[in-house]
């Protein structure tokens, strides 16, 4: 199933050709292209319709290649990547005059990360510069993580998929902003705000969260095509079976407080208790239901410390507005 040496050497010259190359990594899987290629990064938005102001993530083959791609390496951000490369944390540094605009969606900013994938290792030697991927799926929908994923989603518009099986981690990288004086998290994901506090010693503001019904604030990412509405724990299965009694495809996550309730529902999903196996298995979750047909997920959202943060933080923009 994994990707072997000769696929790893075509998908290199598919890079140095200008074409994509779908890359599965520990977090999901990304629609690559030379990170150094205008014309293969313009490519890349138009595979995804993603606007061009939306900056890409740089993949590199190693931590002491920090220094080839960004302005300075503050001490920060040594420590950082020197603990946690390779791994799910993505670091936004000064850009390096060698990455393009076109990579960092016009911002002097570059995000940068080394995966910890074996494939995505691989072919980063093979190749020798830096992959710009963001997550290989159409823009605003759920993200890929088997190679399945991404060629029922893209289809003809990536050049070549590279099959590394199933995505481990699951949820896209931590961003942390290492520009200012204090480290700031962008996006919560594979490595918690606990894990970074505890390898800089240092307490990390803790980004403003919504309440579940307050709507507006989270526009649409993350989402199948199924409504997502968010309840409390204890509510679902009345709100599914309520939804279902409307004529609604009901599809529930059923937390794992309550497994084993029967639900009189279209589609029922055990959540794991497991935050790390939830993680992993999140956007299957998603993409199974609407592939049953649901119209409608009925979900509620974890406990929000350690991996919790990002599995919330993606249902709740899973339930955000559409159309923003
Ligand atoms: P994706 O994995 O598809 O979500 O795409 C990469 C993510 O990295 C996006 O959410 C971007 O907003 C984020 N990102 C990339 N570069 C920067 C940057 N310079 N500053 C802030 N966020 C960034
Ligand atoms: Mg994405």
């Amino acid at each position: 199933m994994f990707a072997g040496s000769a696929e790893i050497e075509k998908a290199a010259e598919v890079l140095r050709a200008g074409g994509l190359v779908a890359v599965p990594t520990e977090t999901v899987y990304g629609l690559g292209a030379n990170a150094e290629d205008p014309a293969a990064l313009a490519r890349i938005f138009q595979a995804k319709g993603r606007p061009p102001s939306h900056p890409l993530i740089v993949h590199i083959g190693g931590a002491e290649q920090l220094g080839d791609w960004v302005d300075e390496v503050p001490e920060t951000a040594r420590r950082l990547a020197e603990h946690f490369w390779p791994g799910p944390l993505t670091l936004v540094l000064r850009r390096g005059r060698r990455v393009p605009l076109e990579a960092t969606g016009g911002l002097e900013t570059v995000a940068l990360r080394v995966p910890a994938h074996p494939v995505a290792l691989a072919l980063l030697a093979a190749f020798g510069g830096g992959i710009a991927a963001p997550s290989a799926n159409r823009f605003g929908s759920v993200s890929p993580t088997t190679a399945d994923h991404v060629r029922a989603e893209l289809g003809d518009a990536v050049d070549f998929v590279l099959d590394g099986g199933p995505c481990q981690v699951g949820l896209e990288s931590t961003i942390v902003d290492v520009t200012g004086d204090t480290p700031n998290v962008l996006r919560p994901g594979g490595v918690t705000r606990e894990d970074l506090e505890a390898v800089l010693g240092i307490q990390l503001a803790v980004p403003a969260t919504s309440h579940i019904r307050v709507p507006g604030q989270h526009p649409s990412h993350y989402a199948p095509n199924a409504k997502v509405v968010l309840v409390e724990p204890a509510d679902v299965v009345a709100e599914a079976e309520s939804a279902q009694d409307r004529s609604h495809r009901v599809g529930v996550f059923l937390p794992p407080s309550l497994a084993g309730t029967p639900v009189k529902a279209h589609a029922v999903v055990a959540v794991p208790e497991s935050p790390a196996v939830y993680a992993r298995e999140l956007y299957g979750f998603l993409r199974e239901l609407d592939q049953r047909g649901c119209d409608l997920i009925i979900a509620s959202l974890p406990e929000e410390k350690e991996l919790g943060v990002a599995i919330a933080n993606r249902l709740r923009r899973a339930a955000g507005p559409r159309g923003a």
